[in-house]
């Protein structure tokens, strides 16, 4: 397997990224961890407390488009793998201004390929991971699952400029024998998830007794892993993966919308010592997001397969891990709900 003395992670302040170097650092105390993050609404570095004197670990805040930076990193700290996260992540900001998608995500992963191809020459064992995302597949019906080699149909932005990047991704590999490798998984949930997602966004409402907005009529289906068991099919990829490939990752773990909101609501309501049924009251339904995919359902029977990675959390645990994580990290999220996410959530859902 592949050891790397030195990886750089991009995005390591957002949602997944943090979660990833907490527990690759854990799991490979030697190796050094640099993080490129520029720190956008998303990026928090309150998220990486807890490794931010490590002597391994250093931060640098920059653009993954700044090519002369990156390349910089990537020579001056041996790096042997790229681990790219960094993204704009959020569908619905993707249609209200697709524009900085289009940059972060596509141009953002060309400068990365691009630097890694002339760094790869001087490093033979170098690797590069693309993080992508089952949305870039598009939307199912009732039945059937993605697999790796299911279409790209992107339908949202967001998902048009992660598959635009993940089409790079192959072309670098294909074109100039780039050590490549590709992840998509399905939504994730757990600590550090940024409250304009469902999971928090509902924990968060139920709190202050605010409406619980759900799009549409509630039905469409999305299938969570935890973000540790992605953090660890991540290095699983990294270590062992193939170059050229893509790997499937997801937690077998269908649930529609709805369904989601109301084991939040019960689960909350527990906790909070509140009647039963009493924070249900606060759903609201609201229009739907356009272009809204139905159905998303991954088959990572490739990753298991090949790779034995399997999801280790079920989702009773984790959600209700997730649930009592937040309940304790209360600071955490007031101080991102209370700065410019205020006036995103205004203009989205007038409240
Ligand atoms: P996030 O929005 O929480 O974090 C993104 C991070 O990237 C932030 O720290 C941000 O500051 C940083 N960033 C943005 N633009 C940058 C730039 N130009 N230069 C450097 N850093 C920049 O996102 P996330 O949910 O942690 O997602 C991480 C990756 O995983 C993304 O590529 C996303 O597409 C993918 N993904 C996410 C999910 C999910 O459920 N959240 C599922 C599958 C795949």
């Amino acid at each position: 397997t592949f050891a790397p003395a030195a990886v750089l992670v991009t995005g390591g302040a957002g949602f997944i990224g943090s979660n990833f170097i907490h527990n690759f650092m854990a799991g490979n105390p030697d190796c050094r961890v640099v993080n490129l993050d520029i720190l956008t609404y998303a990026g928090n570095l309150k998220n990486l407390r807890a490794v931010q004197d490590n002597p391994h670990y250093r931060f640098v805040k920059g653009d993954i488009c700044d090519a002369p930076l990156v390349a910089q990193l990537l020579a001056e700290e041996k790096i042997d793998a790229v681990l790219h996260f960094a993204a704009e992540s959020h569908v619905d900001r993707s249609i209200t201004g697709p524009e900085i998608f289009v940059r972060t995500n596509v141009l953002g992963t060309q400068t990365l390929l691009e630097a890694s191809r002339a760094h790869a020459a001087t490093r033979p064992a170098f690797r590069y991971l693309q993080v992508s995302t089952d949305e870039v597949y598009g939307s199912l019906g009732s039945e059937g699952f993605f697999t790796e080699e299911t279409p790209l149909a992107p339908n949202s932005p967001y998902s048009a400029s992660k598959a635009g990047a993940d089409l790079l991704v192959r072309a670098y590999f294909e074109t100039f024998r780039l050590p490549t490798l590709n992840t998509r998984c399905s939504n994730n949930y757990g600590p550090y998830h940024f409250p304009e997602k469902l999971i928090p966004l509902m924990i968060h409402n139920i709190m202050e007794k605010k409406a619980l907005p759900v799009y549409g009529d509630g039905l469409n289906v999305r299938d969570w892993l935890h973000v540790k068991d992605h953090s660890a099919a991540i290095e699983r990829v990294l270590k062992q993966g193939k170059p050229g490939e893509v790997y499937n990752i997801g937690g077998n773990n269908e649930w529609r919308n709805i369904d989601i909101v109301h084991l939040v609501c019960d689960l909350m309501d527990e906790r909070l010592g509140r009647a039963a049924g009493e924070s249900r009251k606060l759903i609201t339904f609201v229009k739907d997001r356009p272009g809204h995919d139905r159905r998303y359902a991954i088959d990572a029977a490739k990753t298991k397969r090949e790779l034995g990675w399997g999801p280790s959390y079920t989702f009773e645990r984790g959600i209700a891990e997730t649930i009592d994580w937040y309940l304790a990290n209360q600071e955490w999220v007031t101080e991102i709900v209370s700065g410019s996410y205020r006036e995103y959530y205004q203009q989205q859902y007038g409240a």
